[in-house]
């Protein structure tokens, strides 16, 4: 297992997403920003609009997809 925080993902706050691939933790931040959004969070805003888009417009998504694979490639192991 591996952790990214919120931070890491584009996101402002520091809550850590584990999982044992970049999918499950690009998962993890897509359904806290959807929360966030519902509670209402300003600060998480732009972010959450960011990740929508990416799902509209996935092939031009493509390199933060790989830029966030990367990362999680090069953090440690838990
Ligand atoms: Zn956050």
């Amino acid at each position: 297992m591996k952790t990214m925080t919120c931070r890491q993902l584009g996101g402002p706050c520091d809550l850590a997403h584990r999982g044992e691939t970049h999918d499950d933790v690009i998962n993890a931040q897509d359904q806290h920003l959807k929360q966030a959004e519902k509670d209402g969070d300003a600060a998480h805003q732009p972010a959450r609009d960011e990740m929508k888009s990416r799902w509209r417009h996935p092939k031009k998504s493509l390199g933060w997809y790989r830029e966030m694979k990367q990362a999680f490639a090069d953090l440690p192991e838990d």
